[in-house]
């Protein structure tokens, strides 16, 4: 039975640029950028990175699935999953696929056709035969996929661009921004307006302040930031997300101390993890 009222994300893959499977990363996981949010009936997924082929595998026994799936951006390592979905092949399933980076230059149906094209990928987007719609929007603005869901977006500052979003259900919010970066000197505005009193923000914590240095336009930011971000904007829970590939469970653990130690309550994404506000 469903609980109509539960609000809560559940990881599917929370490492950033590259998968990295491995004894070094089993704990925190080693799979790319995924979520999956339910509100109540509703799902929606967030990302489609390798970890969305498992979230594939453990819905294909809920079908018929009518779901949204928000895309930050199409950097490879937040969109490889797509072609490994299992429940894409169905035909009583409905996707809706949302993206708002791309306009007006290019559309989130071409982009995605053009990952899958040989003779970079075998097959094309057309062997779906689930129901797939393609909906591009300007991040900035407020969708309404489902009764009682609000999702708030924003841009974010990275290369190609990329899309923050926050999802309130029951007077209760989940934000997600990766794939951004920060300014040292001041404050993201834009993220500060769309987390302002959430009750959780996922944020991209690639890098410390310390190693930020020499990687300045890479498009990704600090715990350190998440945290001064989440202090100014009263968020309840602040959670660190999109690892480094080279950051080991040891290392992992080492960031997870400091942080609540600085900041209690606040998490280091682990694959398999769920969370509720
Ligand atoms: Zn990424
Ligand atoms: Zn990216």
């Amino acid at each position: 039975m469903v609980d109509n009222n539960d609000f809560y994300v559940r990881f599917w893959g929370v490492r950033g640029s590259i998968a990295c499977a491995g004894p070094e990363t089993v704990r925190y996981g080693g799979n790319t950028s995924c979520l999956e949010i339910r509100c109540g009936e509703y799902l929606l997924m967030f990302d489609a990175g390798t970890g969305f082929r498992y979230l594939g595998n453990a819905l294909v026994k809920e079908a018929p699935i009518q779901a949204d799936l928000f895309l930050t951006h199409t950097h490879l390592d937040h969109v490889v999953g797509l072609p490994f979905f299992v429940p894409g092949f169905n035909p009583q399933n409905e996707f809706r696929i949302w993206a708002g980076h791309l306009l007006p230059n290019h559309t989130i149906r071409e982009v995605l056709g053009a990952m899958m094209m040989a003779p970079l990928f075998p097959v094309s987007l057309e062997i779906f035969q689930a129901k797939i719609g393609f909906h591009d929007f300007h991040a900035g603005e407020t969708i309404a996929p489902k009764p009682g869901v609000i999702v708030r977006t924003a841009p974010l500052n990275h290369p190609n661009n990329a899309t923050g979003y926050r999802i309130e259900f029951n007077d209760q919010s989940i934000c997600y921004l990766t794939d951004t970066e920060h300014n040292a000197d001041t404050p993201d505005q834009k993220i500060l307006d769309l987390i302002e009193g959430a009750d959780i923000v996922i944020y991209d914590s690639m890098y410390t302040d310390e190693t930020f240095h020499g990687r300045e336009g890479w498009g990704h930011s600090t715990w350190q930031e998440g945290m001064r971000l989440c202090d100014a904007a009263n968020v309840k829970m602040f959670v660190i997300f999109h690892h480094d590939p080279d950051h080991d469970d040891g290392y992992m653990d080492e960031v997870a101390k400091e942080v609540s130690q600085l900041r209690p309550g606040s998490i280091v994404a682990q694959e398999g993890m769920v969370l509720r506000p």
